[in-house]
């Protein structure tokens, strides 16, 4: 496996966002991301690619990250 992928955990991704997206390669549809440039790659690919080949979308993420956390913190305190 060339690019680590991560598999996007069903319970909050799915009733936020859905959780299936397009393999960035192949477009099949998986469940699985590489989470640093935040693209869906199925692990097919994932053995076949390199990281580079990857357009990176860090700052997406670490943005969608910070909205996240927020959404986290105000499930868990309560939205009064
Ligand atoms: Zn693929």
């Amino acid at each position: 496996m060339t690019i680590p992928i991560d598999k996007e955990p069903d319970d909050f991704a799915s009733h936020f966002w859905g959780a299936i997206e397009d393999c960035h390669f192949c477009k099949k549809s998986t469940k699985w991301w590489h989470e640093n440039t935040n693209n869906p790659v199925c692990p097919d690919c994932s053995k076949k690619h390199k990281v580079s080949e990857l357009p990176d979308h860090g700052q997406l993420i670490r943005a969608n990250k910070r909205k996240r956390n927020k959404t986290i913190e105000l499930l868990k305190h309560g939205i009064n």
